[in-house]
């Protein structure tokens, strides 16, 4: 049985709190070995305690199977991103290495790539993530996207990133605030920059709205139009 289709992943960073439950409730899991396949990071560590759910994103054209030599990596019909298989997997990290959202762990001891399945086990069958029934702040969320914007009206999915001149498009969405400040309604952002959210303004170009991760401010993403003027060069070297 596929996953169903009206159901979506949903990641919102605004409500993490950190405490763990995903990554315990993860490492409960038979299916692979005790190791949680989530984990945590935080956003700007020297400044701030707050944390960020890293999961994988189910690429609609996975980089990391891409690149595997070996065809370990395989992609479902319902577009669920499946770990590495034994014994095809011969642990070469070239999809650790790839993965523009830093997922995939190499696990040593097995010799072998593992990640984020999204729970096939349990979503295949009508299931929730294991992650996402745990969460307590509903910073992970497994539902349909109308429940998810009736839930919160204040912020939107977004499964278009940027990094650089690549697009990449997910199954899972990060949720984002729906406007300048989180102001309802207001946004016209159609992907998340993710270049530009590591401050790399060189690689920020291009249409649409700039994405800064800014976990001083009230929300973590803050919105720039990108037709605020740059500071002129010219101006300030003497
Ligand atoms: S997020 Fe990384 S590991 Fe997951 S499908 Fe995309 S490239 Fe592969
Ligand atoms: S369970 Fe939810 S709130 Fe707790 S660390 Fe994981 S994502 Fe964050």
């Amino acid at each position: 049985m596929p996953v169903p289709e009206h159901f979506d992943f949903f990641v919102d960073p605004n409500r993490c709190i950190g405490c763990q439950a995903c990554v315990q409730a993860c490492a409960e899991c038979d299916t692979h070995k005790g190791r949680p396949m989530i984990h945590l990071e935080y956003v700007e560590r020297s400044t701030s305690t707050q944390t960020v759910p890293v999961i994988c994103m189910h690429c609609d054209s996975p980089t990391c199977a891409e690149v595997c030599p070996a065809d370990a990596i395989k992609k479902t019909g319902d577009g669920v991103v499946q770990s590495a298989r034994k014994p095809r997997c011969i642990a070469c990290n070239n999809c650790v290495i790839a993965c523009p959202f830093g997922v995939p762990k190499m696990q040593s001891d097995f010799e072998l790539m593992m990640k984020c399945d999204m729970c096939y086990d349990r979503t295949s069958v009508g299931k929730r993530p294991m992650c996402a029934t745990v969460c307590p702040s509903g910073a992970l969320f497994y539902g349909t996207r109308e429940q998810v914007e009736q839930l919160r009206p204040r912020s939107r999915p977004i499964n278009t990133f940027q990094f650089g001149h690549q697009t990449i498009t997910t199954k899972v969405n990060m949720m984002v605030p729906a406007g300048p400040g989180g102001t309802p309604g207001s946004s016209s952002a159609e992907y998340v920059d993710v270049t530009s959210a590591m401050h790399d303004e060189s690689a920020a170009g291009g249409s649409g709205k700039r994405v800064r991760l800014n976990v001083l401010e009230d929300s973590l993403f803050q919105f720039e139009s990108d037709a605020v003027e740059e500071p002129d060069d010219a101006a300030t070297t003497t």
